[in-house]
């Protein structure tokens, strides 16, 4: 088929013609990026560009094309993982919607100052003490879930531990210096990282938190490594990080989404400190803004070195720009997200070039039910986690947020024909369901007996939400 004969799925485009340095062009032909990806060798950035935008020799996406690249993705899936689709019974325990960084992405984080006891703003934001957490994690422990997910704004009143929240405080000014303002001044004190992993540590259960940005934050101010960073917390706690806040890994396009937080080398030396620190890590991309194809390959193969020098990279998680409620689209700086052609060729193409990482996830909190059900054909293993929520199991107020009981994914995951596993957050204990079982539960939290996690009545309970993107 030639150009004129193809046709073209739909694409996204940037409102601004954003002047990038780094820019889509290859010497590479879709033919031969796609011959490579078939006998599996690995891929250059050339490749990866040509396959992810089937081919730049035209504009737009060519179904035909996009359809092969969707198909060995699908193949080298199943020659590497097999027919599992993994998930993990989960809390998200997220302690403060409190930040200051101002990244032009997030629909998520509520300007700090509304958080002072002084203010009378209406923020609709929340920070939770110590004590609250822990009431939380307990209260999810004891219905079954095996992981507490918790990642949160960067409260200036967060120190790492009494010694920093010391060195903090003796600056001459250092709300301006280092970001920091003691927690009296606040309506809720959120207590140190340690006294938050502390809390949250029940029995067994697997803590998931502190990214790279919070790392970041947990040692301002002074010359800790991230290594010191991470064995601290880990001794409260800590047993892996999520990989968020990467975000797309080129300066470049940092400048532009987050100019306030860290650079992409500084993200991979806090992945670097926290696998030294014997913690297992994630890596996430987010993708469908103002950044173009060669800045998509160019964070994977930083990703794929990254895992060449580590080994402590479990999972890849693809996350897809939501765009409603940013400043990005409210500023008209982008028109909307990535298409379903540019989600799919996302999860295809970082299976094939990841070939160091098993598992690739399908978010059903960013691509909605449908859509991640389709992902897991493209290339994608993993099916994130339950999401319980203090909200979903207080059936508080009108909003539920976002939640997915082991039910759901039992009848999801068949549907596709596919097999359903519970996992834990490091996927060395799995267990697999049998669809024509009466009840579904989860097995694998410490006090987990397969009961469901909301009793008898989680079945099909979702309701939308809004989840941090960092
Ligand atoms: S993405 Fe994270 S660091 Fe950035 S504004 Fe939102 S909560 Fe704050």
């Amino acid at each position: 088929m030639n150009a004129d004969e193809a046709v073209f799925d739909e694409t996204s485009e940037s409102t601004l013609d954003l002047e990038f340095s780094i820019r889509p062009t290859t010497n590479q032909s879709f033919e031969n990026a796609l011959a490579a990806a078939r006998t599996g060798d690995r891929l250059s950035i050339a490749d990866g560009i040509e396959l992810i935008t089937t081919g730049t020799d035209s504009s737009g996406i060519d179904t035909a094309r996009k359809r092969k690249v969707l198909e060995i993705a699908d193949r080298r899936r199943a020659e590497r993982v097999g027919d599992a689709v993994t998930f993990v019974a989960n809390l998200n325990n997220n302690v403060t919607t409190a930040c200051n960084t101002g990244c032009l992405f997030c629909n998520f984080k509520d300007s700090s100052q509304q958080f002072e006891s002084n203010s009378d703003a209406d923020h609709g934001g929340f920070t939770k003490t110590p004590a609250v957490s822990r009431e939380t994690v307990a209260a999810a422990v004891d219905r079954g879930i095996s992981e507490v997910t918790s990642v949160s704004g960067l409260h200036p009143a967060f120190a790492l531990n009494a010694e920093h929240r010391e060195i903090l405080t003796n600056h001459d000014n250092p709300a301006r210096q280092v970001n920091y303002k003691p927690p009296e001044k606040y309506t809720v004190d959120p207590g140190t990282y340690v006294q938050q992993l502390r809390a949250m540590s029940v029995d067994d259960v697997h803590l998931h938190s502190i990214t790279p940005e919070e790392a970041h934050h947990a040692r301002r101010g002074t010359n800790w490594s991230y290594e010191d960073i991470y064995t601290e917390l880990r001794k409260a706690g800590l047993d892996s990080a999520p990989g968020t806040a990467a975000e797309i890994l080129v300066d470049e396009v940092r400048e532009v989404i987050c100019p306030g937080k860290m650079s992409s080398a500084e993200w991979e030396a806090a992945i670097e400190g926290a696998v030294n620190a014997g913690l297992d890590v994630t890596a996430t991309i987010m993708y469908g803004h103002v950044e173009n194809a060669a800045h998509q390959i160019t964070h994977l193969n930083r990703v794929r070195e990254l895992q060449d020098r580590t080994g402590g990279i479990t999972e890849f998680v693809p996350l897809s720009f939501i765009h409603q409620n940013t400043p990005l689209y409210e500023r008209g700086v982008v028109s909307g997200g990535a298409s379903d052609a540019e989600d799919e060729l996302m999860i295809a193409v970082s299976r094939l070039f990841l070939d160091n990482i098993d598992n690739i996830q399908s978010s059903w909190v960013k691509f909605g039910d449908e859509k991640a059900l389709k992902l897991l054909n493209c290339g994608a293993n993993d099916f994130m986690g339950t999401i319980l929520s203090e909200e979903i199991t207080t059936r508080a107020g009108g909003t539920h947020g976002e939640f997915r009981s082991v039910a759901d994914y039992v009848e999801m995951i068949s549907a596709i024909g596919r097999t359903p596993v519970e996992r834990s957050t490091d996927y060395t204990r799995r267990h697999e369901l049998t669809p024509d079982a009466r009840i579904h539960g989860p097995t694998l939290g410490p006090r987990a007996d397969g009961t469901p996690l909301l009793g008898s009545d989680d079945n099909g309970l979702t309701a939308p939400g809004i989840v941090a993107d960092d």
